[in-house]
């Protein structure tokens, strides 16, 4: 941890510096005559011909070769933007050797806006103005239905259209376009502490005091925030933000959805007076460019964003909430592996302020480490106002037999034309995108796969096409079979979210639906709709995946019925029955949030599995204290850590080639235990053959040290990927 803490002193003559490519370690540079630089600035470098941005860094991190100093290039330029933090540095540092991962491609995620290189001009936007171009092609007419309501760069306006940046530029010479001067940098509303009066319970205000004080004490510590759906979790974290507010802190709020944060940010600006800025996929370009300059140069004191929020470079950072902790959705699957709940600890850690889990369904865990005394946990027991817990009752689809070709349990059926007598809303849950998960041919038994992977092709009826929910690929609805070329032969097996939303239609014909998945709520602005239909009663029955299971509100939802609570059972790893749990008792918490009391039906085929008879007897503490012995007895995490080395390529000789070398060379060490290789679950991905090995190794045992070791003294040919999933959540 050297360097934090202390002043940065700019660095003469030669400089560290890692560029942004992921491919080169970091490489020393001469600094030009009249250039200051400190460990942390941005700068743009010399490779061959090109001109490179990069960050200057510690020389004590990376050690590298010496390189004679009258070899070595100058610098090009200083970018106009603060360096970053000694705390930011130190953590990038450890996701990468925690992560395995490239520090250029963590740092990438700091820089991802492109603000730090990007211009300070004013930026030119457009925006529809009325006029109708007086040559009509589908293209212009496809941007102009797409894009009203929508000021942008061009670039952005071509993308929001999904047509060419020639058909723009077109529409803005036949003169369809006004131009405006954007400035690139943000004005941003500061938030009021003192903005809306907040009633707390004595529960509430205990726990309020006691993060205020953390708030106030600026040290490391991190809180489990441990309450059911609807004690309001929310409000109590929010006077710690005001406390931050006041300090002049900023504080950081990760959300594990973009969909969630259009709800966030109505309640934070009654709370505030005004919006947060938010920080997602979602931003147009200019917005995200102008946000993170406002963040780096600490005029935006209250961030709400996605995981890749984490690795901004705030100025002056006082307070980390992480919402909804337990959601598996802050584990990125792709690029570097990371776990923004655990990684935003370790940020708590190194910028030495206190940091928030909240959860009503606590991961085992962030449970664990309370236990073992790291974090401190805060509960809160009771429901706020005058709402009481739903009650929760199984249906054994084995006795409650839905009628042929149909998934709804009859008391399910009851219950939802009774909820509809009320004029009260209702929830049907199922997490499953899309109609029907496999399309088989009745002739010959042939099953739609996916040509780039291991998986089935899932049908989408509303758009009429078949996906692959892996790689992406999709292909048009086939009319006859594709192997005995049969017509009228194929058949849908198994339900998606669209065939129990055309179910309902059928048995309700009045009532009014809506389907939400993420691909219908696509975007916080579309969420931001659905939410505004429901609470103005416009529709009576929601069927949807486990978006819907989190982060809502709606007082006249009354009724939620699981259509499925075994799939989540299935496939057996070794989160399967928490997550079921933690999924089932969300969802559950959507019903009866108001004065009116709610009900929950589950169907499933086991009632006697633990995982349900705990939900039914509402025993969460019984449910978890069985479900962290059983992890205990079978040395899984959290009392033992896991790694899975993934290998691939097209070319399956040459992945299985390389994961032999890994499997063999495998180091023999106490405590650090080596399995596979393996083909893969999903043995084929996006076209390439997959390997696993996974190793369990003892908490003592010093995974990263000996991973790194073993892993770096090996070579396979260029075309093998080899990836380091640490911690894993996903098997496959
Ligand atoms: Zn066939
Ligand atoms: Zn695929």
């Amino acid at each position: 941890m050297a360097g934090m803490n202390r002043i940065d002193a700019p660095i003469k003559n030669r400089v560290r510096v890692i560029l942004l490519n992921a491919a080169l370690g970091p490489l020393d540079y001469r600094v030009p005559e009249g250039m200051t630089v400190l460990p942390g600035s941005i700068v743009m470098a010399p490779l061959g011909p090109r001109k490179v941005p990069g960050v200057v860094w510690d020389a004590d991190s990376f050690p590298v070769d010496e390189i004679d100093a009258k070899k070595l290039r100058p610098l090009l330029e200083l970018r106009d933007v603060p360096p970053l933090s000694a705390p930011l540095r130190r953590l990038i540092e450890w996701t990468a050797r925690y992560y395995f991962a490239s520090p250029a491609s963590v740092l990438r995620m700091v820089l991802s806006s492109g603000a730090a290189f990007a211009d300070n001009r004013p930026i030119t936007e457009y925006r529809l103005n009325g006029n109708a171009p007086a040559r009509m092609t589908p293209q212009r007419e496809q941007a102009l239905e797409k894009l009203a309501d929508v000021q942008g760069t061009v670039s952005e306006l071509a993308f929001r259209a999904d047509v060419s940046i020639a058909v723009i530029r077109g529409l803005e010479k036949a003169g369809a376009l006004d131009s405006s001067q954007a400035s690139p940098f943000a004005d941003i509303a500061r938030p009021d502490p003192d903005f809306a009066k907040v009633d707390l319970s004595d529960n509430q205000n205990t726990v309020s005091e006691t993060l205020i004080q953390a708030v106030q004490d600026s040290v490391f510590q991190p809180y489990l925030l441990d309450g059911v759906t609807g004690s309001g979790k929310t409000e109590v974290y929010f006077e710690a933000v005001a406390e931050a507010l006041r300090q002049d802190k900023q504080t950081l709020v990760l959300l594990p959805e973009i969909a969630l944060t259009e709800p966030f940010l109505d309640r934070f600006k009654a709370r505030f007076g005004t919006e947060p800025v938010a920080w997602h996929s979602g931003l147009k370009q200019s917005d995200r460019k102008r946000n993170w300059r406002a963040l780096a140069d600490g005029d935006a004191k209250v961030v709400v964003g996605a995981r890749s929020a984490l690795f901004l470079p705030y100025k002056n950072l006082g307070l980390i909430i992480v919402d909804e902790a337990h959601e598996v959705s802050f584990k990125q699957e792709d690029g570097v592996r990371y776990h923004a709940r655990d990684v935003a600890v370790m940020r708590g850690l190194y910028e030495k302020i206190p940091i928030v889990l909240a959860s009503a369904t606590p991961a085992i865990e962030s449970r664990h480490q309370v236990e073992q005394g790291n974090y401190e946990l805060l509960e809160l027991p009771a429901r706020f106002g005058a709402a009481t817990l739903p009650e929760i009752q199984a249906l054994d689809l084995t006795q409650d037999i839905p009628a042929r070709g149909s998934w709804l349990a009859p008391t399910l059926i009851n219950a939802l034309e009774e909820n509809l007598g009320k004029g009260e809303q209702s929830l049907l849950f199922l997490n499953r995108r899309g109609f029907a998960p496999l399309t088989l041919c009745r002739t010959c038994g042939h099953r739609i796969n996916c040509p780039n992977c291991t998986a089935w092709m899932v049908e989408h009826r509303l758009t009429k096409r078949l996906a692959c929910h892996h790689c992406g690929h999709v292909m048009p609805q086939p009319e006859k079979c594709p192997e005995c070329s049969d017509e009228d032969s194929l058949v849908a097996c198994g339900p998606g979210v669209e065939r129990i939303c055309d179910e309902v239609k059928m048995l309700f014909p009045q009532a009014r639906t809506a389907i939400v998945t993420s691909d219908t709520i696509w975007s916080p602005a579309k969420a931001g709709e659905f939410v505004a239909q429901m609470e103005a009663g416009a529709i009576d029955i929601v069927v949807g995946t486990q978006l819907v299971t989190k982060g809502y509100h709606f007082p006249n939802l009354t009724l939620v019925g699981v259509v499925d609570a075994d799939i989540g059972l299935e496939g057996g790893d070794l989160r399967a029955a928490e997550r079921s749990f933690q999924q089932i008792s969300q969802v559950a918490g959507r019903a009866g949030r108001a004065e009116k009391p709610g009900h929950v039906y589950v169907q499933t085929r086991m009632p006697g599995a633990a995982v349900i008879q705990a939900l039914i007897k509402g025993d969460r503490d019984g449910f978890y204290d069985a479900e962290t012995e059983s992890r205990r007895a079978a040395a899984a995490p959290p009392f033992s850590r896991l790694a899975a080395v993934i290998v691939s390529s097209e070319d399956n000789a040459e992945a299985i080639e390389a994961a032999r070398l890994i499997g063999q060379t495998a180091p023999k060490i106490e405590g650090f235990a080596v399995y596979g290789p393996a083909p893969a679950p999903l043995a084929m991905l996006r076209g390439r053959h997959r390997h696993r090995l996974l190793i369990h190794a003892h908490r003592s045992v010093e995974l990263q040290d000996i991973m790194h070791e073993w892993l770096e003294k090996l070579e396979w040919p260029r075309a093998v990927r080899v990836g380091v999933d640490v911690d894993p959540y996903s098997f496959v």
